[in-house]
């Protein structure tokens, strides 16, 4: 191996970079990075061994612990003293109705039977939820956003009544693109938004109804995660505010539930888009009866850093979550959800980072943070607790740089910017994506809201600006169709599912490399910029920075 020096362009790297020690070491430090050491990672935290790596599980003490050891390797300094470990206590609530719920009104009596037409979660520690006969009202898309001079819940009184919405936001389902951000997801749009206002309106329950464009994917993912446990942090479980349950109807169930009050749903739908749509009772009400199991118990971020050597009080945080769904409903004779994909790969992407870093012989300018949070699938449980109890505050974070899902496709064309616009990162972006002979490629499927739905987002919301960056639709060799089928076949086939396995024979990481490489250049130039990158004007994170 050492023979390659002699290589003529090798040769030529060393006469370089005499004049230039700290280029080559930086050179050295992004061609440390590769395929082999990310496979080396995604084997093990992908196994079986790992059982899915849900918190709480056998397998989160292993992932944990083989997360602690690789930046113990590395040579990261541990984030909480002589410990890699932030404890984040949570609840875990599994919920069932052993009963279908039913819907009475004038007409008829519905029954939606668990998990298959209602998939219902609360998030109260009670074993019984019992709701007897609570009053249905429709309230469109249940926005209240001022801004936009919007509010489904102007006409009605939800306290203590069941909600009905439906997802997404209006802008999607017209082609105004003046209506929210047209097609692209708003927040309001996001189903856990729906909770929340639901939740300040002080209703009891509601009900989702689930449309796949909508959503973003299918009823099967709201369907899989109502089955198993779902978590939260400690302090906001059993809150008093809490709705006594929460969840989506299917798309056949929604159909059906507002055929039998003589209403389509598809034109329904489309007069909630309007301004002068008023929400009002379905003069009907439901009754179900929920089960809970659930414990408190703690679980944990792993986190390490370098110090920078200018202005260590000042930092860069990658992140990636650890955590996926561990053993549940079998498909085909397996019922490990591995989550080699999600987020193995992401995992792996971000220990190599870290190893770069260090690679680099002296530290960075400024601080960088590894961080694998806990509970993303949950709802980002682990990247909100570390956001209020980071290791360097977020005011001193210039930007968190987060990946999710890279798929093992090979080299790509592209850059994916999820949430391309919202800061001046994207320029950076630009520029070392070009060094790559690569171009930026804004969201496809803005409308999914993915911006929303990683742990990038909960820095986004303490105001630092944020990255969710990776190759996705253009492959070098195949193209673009051909990488949209990749994807497709993904979500629809192995995403959030036991097929999520790592495939050593037919895995490419050659394009995780270069996202690799690319994610450690990004930061090692914020690492010596002046100024902190700032939100553009028109982002709805600018006021929580300034
Ligand atoms: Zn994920």
């Amino acid at each position: 191996m050492k023979l390659q020096i002699l290589k003529p362009a090798s040769l030529f790297i060393l006469i370089a970079s005499c004049s230039n020690p700290a280029e080559n070491s930086f050179q050295k430090a992004v061609e440390s990075i590769n395929a082999e050491n990310l496979a080396s990672h995604v084997a093990v935290l992908g196994s079986d061994e790992y059982e899915g790596r849900k918190p709480f599980s056998k397998g989160e003490d292993k992932t944990v612990n083989y997360l602690a050891a690789q930046m113990e390797r590395i040579g990261l300094e541990p984030g909480f003293g002589d410990s890699y470990f932030q404890d984040v206590e949570m609840a875990e609530i599994t919920s069932f109705m052993d009963k279908p719920a039913i819907v009475k009104s004038d007409n008829k009596d519905l029954l939606l039977f668990f998990p298959d037409d209602i998939a219902i979660i609360s998030k109260k520690t009670s074993d019984i939820i019992e709701i007897e006969n609570s009053e249905m009202i429709f309230a469109g898309f249940g926005i209240v956003a001022p801004e936009y001079n919007w509010d489904d819940y102007e006409n009605i009184d939800v306290k203590g009544k069941t909600v009905v919405v439906f997802v997404n936001d209006p802008g999607l389902y017209t082609d105004d693109e003046n209506l929210f951000k047209g097609k692209t997801m708003t927040y309001y749009g996001r189903w856990t938004y729906k909770i929340e206002e639901a939740e300040r309106q002080g209703a009891k329950g509601i009900l989702i109804i689930h449309e796949t464009l909508g959503a973003g994917y299918p009823y099967d993912i709201p369907r899989k995660s109502a089955l198993n446990s779902n978590f939260y942090l400690a302090e906001d479980a059993n809150a008093e505010s809490n709705l006594m349950f929460n969840g989506w109807v299917s798309a056949k169930t929604g159909e059906n539930f507002f055929e039998s009050f003589g209403m389509n749903v598809d034109s329904l739908r489309t007069l909630s888009c309007t301004k002068d749509f008023a929400g009002f009772p379905l003069n009907s009400n439901i009754s179900l009866k929920i089960s809970n199991i659930w414990e408190y118990n703690t679980s944990r971020n792993v986190v390490g850093l370098i110090r920078g050597n200018k202005k260590p009080e000042e930092c860069i945080v990658y992140s990636a979550h650890w955590d996926h769904f561990g053993i549940g409903e079998a498909e085909n004779g397996d019922s490990i959800y591995n989550g080699a994909v999600d987020n193995g790969t992401s995992l792996a992407w971000m220990l190599e980072i870290a190893e770069a870093y260090k690679k680099l012989g002296i530290p960075p300018a400024r601080s960088i943070v590894i961080m694998a949070p806990t509970a993303e699938e949950q709802g980002l449980l682990g990247s909100k607790w570390y956001t209020q109890h980071p290791v360097i505050p977020v005011e001193k974070t210039l930007a968190c740089i987060n990946n999710d899902m890279l798929l093992p496709i090979g080299r790509m064309k592209d850059v994916m910017v999820t949430g391309f616009g919202q800061s001046e990162l994207d320029n950076l972006v630009e520029e070392v994506a070009l060094k790559q002979d690569r171009y930026i490629y804004p969201d496809p499927n803005p409308h999914t809201g993915m911006y929303f739905r990683s742990d990038h987002f909960s820095f986004a919301q303490q105001g630092v600006p944020s990255l969710f960056i990776r190759g996705n639709c253009d492959s070098r060799e195949f193209g673009k169709e051909w990488a949209a089928e990749q994807e497709k076949d993904y979500i629809n086939n192995r995403y959030h599912r036991p097929a999520d396995n790592y495939y050593p024979e037919t895995w490419d990481f050659s394009g995780i490399v270069e996202d690799a490489q690319m994610a450690f250049e990004i930061g090692y130039r914020l690492c010596n910029l002046k100024e902190f990158p700032k939100w553009n004007e028109s982002s709805e994170f600018k006021s929580l920075r300034d």
